[in-house]
């Protein structure tokens, strides 16, 4: 400032500068580190209970396994370890099955398989599905199917759509003590679209307010200090509420804690009346029972424990079981053994894969049925094993039932 001589202020001079924008990406960077942190918070805590929920069945396994070798053991004892080690597989590999699931979300490879879905099948495989387990509960589980069969048809993904049934029902009867399950769904019309609303209603622990929203969010459970001890990795209400976005639809809950909880979604409801009966045809296939003439079967499998459970699997069919371990023997065997019906085609070999020993046998034998094999169970498997001339496939871990199916499919006439 300049001041004259009796020291009032003639002028000024001055800088501004303006840092809106600076202050606004400061305030973005501290936004972004404390995300960063919560996710990484959130993420640890997952690890954490991600490696509980795995360990814990895997100490059901390796535990009633060692106790299964004792010599003195009596019948029922035997089918009731047994009985442990099935059941804890099967929620070993739904805690897998979640992993993978919420991971192929996140990297956006899941895919649409949109086909006529009859809503009635699927709302009564869910129940027959759950039934036994309410009933052990002692929960009634009851259904609700209004429309009749024929409006039924919808387009959508059906293994979605049962993925998500199944998983509320799961969640349902994981946390309901007595009471009642009611499954179901009902038309409604909103702004001229018309939807299919289900619901899942239980009259368990109920869910607090506060907490309705965070539990359709991915590691949100693993980070609640006082949760209830129930098994699962807080996955699944994440994976349901991405399928049902991409299929078009909302998912919300009401609930009252103490007193039960109703889980909604929607659908669009298009109807399909091009039915074709894909379905029927399939079924009656399989119910050709036993028709599989013997068979020569070469198994392609460099793990030793999953070549002996496909032997095992393939006695009662197979005249021939031919075992190899190799990409490089398998395409040898193939052409000194033309005669051979079907191989079951591992993917991941060290020495050449699936896909390549696939493409050399089809250079000189266009006929022999290829099912591939794999424990990746990555979207695009599927696609790629077909590009490379299998017939089929399966994901690991295999069902002696979708091996048979699969067989009376290529080799079952009529
Ligand atoms: P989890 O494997 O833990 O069951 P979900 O994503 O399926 O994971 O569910 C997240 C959380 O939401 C659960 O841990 C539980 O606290 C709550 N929850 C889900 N369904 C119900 C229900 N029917 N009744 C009460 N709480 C539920």
């Amino acid at each position: 400032t300049i001041f004259n001589e009796e020291g009032k202020p003639l002028s000024s001079f001055g800088i501004v500068i303006d840092i809106t924008e600076q202050k606004q990406i400061e305030q973005e960077l501290i936004i972004a580190k404390e995300k960063a942190e919560e996710s990484d918070r959130l993420k640890s805590a997952f690890l954490a209970n991600m490696s509980h929920e795995i360990r814990t069945p895997m100490n059901g396994i390796l535990g009633f396994a060692e106790l299964l070798k004792e010599s003195d053991l009596s019948g029922d004892k035997q089918q009731k370890y047994i009985g442990i080690i099935e059941k804890s597989g099967a929620r070993m590999l739904n805690i897998i099955n979640q992993i993978v699931g919420i991971s192929k979300i996140e990297a956006g490879l899941t895919e649409l398989d949109m086909k006529e879905t009859n809503v009635n099948e699927q709302i009564e495989y869910v129940y027959t599905f759950f039934k036994p387990e309410a009933e052990t509960k002692g929960i009634k589980l009851s259904f609700e199917n209004p429309l009749p069969a024929k409006e039924a048809i919808i387009k959508t993904d059906r293994e979605k759509l049962y993925a998500i049934l199944a998983n509320l029902v799961n969640n349902a009867l994981k946390y309901t003590e007595k009471g009642s399950i009611e499954l179901g769904y009902e038309t409604l019309d909103t702004r001229g679209r018309a939807y299919l609303r289900f619901y899942i209603k239980d009259t368990g622990i109920g869910i607090p307010e506060d907490r309705q929203g965070a539990i359709f969010d991915r590691f949100i459970q693993a980070d609640i200090a006082d949760r209830m001890a129930y098994q699962g990795a807080g996955l699944g209400l994440a994976i349901s509420k991405s399928y049902v976005e991409m299929l078009g639809g909302d998912i919300w809950v009401e609930s009252e804690e103490g007193k039960g909880s109703t889980f909604y979604f929607t659908i669009p409801y298009k109807m399909d009346h091009q039915e074709t009966d894909a379905q029927n045809v399939d079924e009656s296939a399989i119910e050709k029972e036993d028709q599989a003439k013997s068979l020569k079967v070469l198994i392609v499998e460099d793990d030793e424990l999953s070549a002996m459970l496909l032997s095992e699997y393939l006695q009662a069919i197979g005249k021939e079981i031919l075992q190899i371990s190799s990409g490089t023997e398998a395409v040898k065997i193939c052409k000194n053994h033309p005669d051979i019906d079907l191989i079951l085609m591992d993917i991941k070999m060290p020495d050449m894969d699936g896909e390549e020993v696939t493409r050399e046998i089809r250079k000189f034998n266009k006929d022999v049925v290829i099912i591939a094999q794999t424990a990746c169970g990555l979207s695009g498997d599927r696609k790629k094993a077909i590009e490379a001339g299998c017939d089929d496939y399966l994901a690991k871990p295999l069902i002696k039932t979708q091996l048979q199916t699969l067989i009376k499919k290529y080799f079952v006439k009529g």
